[in-house]
């Protein structure tokens, strides 16, 4: 069923009965020719763009729990392409353009809104930097645009500029940045996936691998063997679990991360900010909520809930940044376990093992990364050769010294 107005106007006079399923519940087949484990943004995005790019026909999504139930459902929507190094800023502007028609694309409202964001900067030096970096931006064709104090006054006026410590000097902005409905990125992905044949399959975790002399067979799953001549890792904050079933170790710690949610206000934020003398990141939903969140736990952790000291951390950005904020009362907040890699970069590469693909360590930026992310991991997959503005993104990096260490802060994941 294709989503139109005209789809809409009929479903309106039969009284909105005749609407489909948005994919199918089939039973897994003995064998696929390519499985991707991990229905969250980027397995869903990688099993698409197997089927429309590659013309895979026989593809299957093993998912543990629901889709939209993990990451790609739980962050804070911000999508972006504003990156300063060659190996991440190609990929990034890749991911942009293919989220700019990615509704056209997939026929589904994912609400993508290019509303801007603004990276406030506080020190001279800060400001410095940002300038690099939009220049960095202006090479790969993202837009960027450097404000001063006044600038910055002239959007924002709220904010609270004259701080003794932190006050606001000017401002990055970048125009075609964004937020987009995270949730229905999954499914708008899942629907699209579906209609071109790819059996996603919920409830079903993959609980090991089957490999013999170096060559991977297939997986085991709580639904059973299935056979599989490629597979796909992409399981975000499990990465460190699921590639220990393949006896593989990797430059991965799991961290939580937060997000808040205020009561719906009316309309005061039409873009997103984020506070450069701490970590805090801020839109305004459609429903009107304030959308924020700020830095990981500190600990290693497999739970999908955060601890009071963050909270507190975050709550201070707020107040430093926006002193209005504290009038809001907080309606919802929760956490999603982050793939947190050494150098803050993600990986899209072989495994070593043949017919085995790794895709993870997006650490907190992974949503903006999804289209390009699933893009690359289905050209690696179908063609066995890295995309060209994925191909840093190589799991033997650290021990060949080509680190891609965006913020400069070394292997500390809790920094980037
Ligand atoms: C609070 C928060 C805020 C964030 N904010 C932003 C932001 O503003 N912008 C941004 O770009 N990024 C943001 N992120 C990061 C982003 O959400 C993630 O990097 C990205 O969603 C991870 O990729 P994914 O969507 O594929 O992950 P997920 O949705 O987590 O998908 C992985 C899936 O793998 C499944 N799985 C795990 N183990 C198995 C198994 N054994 N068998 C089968 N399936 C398995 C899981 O159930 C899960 O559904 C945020 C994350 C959080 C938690």
């Amino acid at each position: 069923m294709r989503y139109s107005a005209l789809a809409i106007m009929r479903q309106v006079l039969q009284g909105h009965r005749g609407w489909t399923p948005a994919w199918r519940d089939p039973e897994p087949q003995s064998s696929y020719d390519f499985i991707v484990i991990g229905g969250g943004g980027h397995g869903l995005a990688t099993a698409y763009y197997l089927a429309k790019e590659h013309n895979a026909a026989k593809v299957a999504v093993l998912e543990k729990g629901w889709i939209g139930g993990g990451n790609v459902g739980r962050n804070t929507t911000i999508i972006r392409a504003n990156y300063l190094l060659d190996g991440n800023q190609p990929f990034y502007e890749l991911s942009l353009k293919l989220w700019e028609n990615l509704e056209q694309d997939l026929n589904y409202n994912a609400m993508v809104s290019q509303r801007g964001i603004l990276n406030l900067c506080h020190t001279d030096a800060q400001r410095d930097a940002y300038r690099r970096r939009g220049n960095a931006m202006m090479f790969t064709g993202s837009g960027a645009e450097l404000l001063d104090a006044e600038g910055v006054r002239a959007m924002y006026p709220f904010l609270n500029f004259d701080d003794a410590r932190f006050p606001i000097k000017g401002g990055l902005l970048h125009r075609r940045g964004g937020t987009a409905r995270h949730d229905g990125v999954a499914w708008g992905y899942a629907r699209a996936a579906d209609q071109r044949g790819v059996d996603i399959i919920q409830n079903c975790e993959v609980t090991g691998f089957r490999i013999e002399n170096g060559k991977l067979l297939g997986v085991e799953t709580t639904r059973g063997y299935i056979g599989a001549k490629k597979v796909g890792v992409a399981v975000a904050g499990s990465s460190g679990r699921v590639m220990a079933q393949a006896g593989m170790r990797l430059p991965i710690e799991s961290h939580v991360l937060q997000a808040f949610v205020t009561e719906g206000l009316k309309p005061v934020l039409d873009g997103v900010i984020t506070y450069g003398a701490g970590h805090f990141y801020v839109s305004q939903s459609d429903k009107g909520g304030l959308v924020f969140g700020g830095d990981i736990d500190g600990y290693n952790t497999y739970a999908q809930r955060g601890n009071l000291p963050v909270v507190e951390d975050v709550a201070e950005g707020g107040m430093s940044l926006m002193p209005m904020i504290g009038r809001a009362r907080l309606l919802r907040m929760w956490g999603g376990v982050m793939d947190m890699s050494m150098d803050g970069s993600p990986f899209i590469d072989h495994t070593g093992i043949e017919g085995l693909y790794f895709n993870g360590g997006w650490c907190y930026g992974g949503f903006k990364a999804t289209p390009a992310s699933g893009f690359c991991f289905a050209h690696l997959m179908a063609t066995d050769r890295p995309h060209d503005v994925a191909s840093a993104y190589r799991l033997d990096r650290f021990r060949t010294g080509q680190m891609i260490d965006e913020k400069g802060v070394g292997a500390q994941p809790n920094l980037h």
